[in-house]
């Protein structure tokens, strides 16, 4: 059983950039597409995108760095230049393993 709020315990880019992998407690590791990544961004400027339908990001999307935002969340850089996004630990976890439980 592992917190779902709890921080990884190290974090690469992998590929030049192309994706993101996280090594969780427990030895789990995840690993995120950087387009999917930027896609998923939750910054208010993405989210009025997608409310309105509209494509976050074009594919092909790498990703230039990652920093600690605060306690529990990754501010990552996106090479289009974007870097508002606040990613939370929960937040990659769904992103990295989708229930599979029926989405929707
Ligand atoms: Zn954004």
């Amino acid at each position: 059983m592992s917190d779902p709020m709890a921080a990884p315990e190290e974090v690469h880019l992998l590929s030049g950039g192309a994706a993101l992998e996280l090594h969780w407690q427990h030895g789990q590791r995840s690993r995120i597409d950087s387009d999917v990544l930027r896609g998923a961004c939750g910054c208010a400027a993405c989210q009025a995108l997608r409310q309105r339908g509209e494509t976050v990001a074009g594919t092909g999307v790498t990703l230039t760095g990652a920093e600690l935002a605060g306690v529990g969340a990754l501010q990552l850089f996106f090479s289009d230049g974007h870097n508002r996004g606040r990613y939370p630990w929960r937040y990659l976890r769904d992103l990295a393993e989708p229930s599979g439980a029926g989405g929707d």
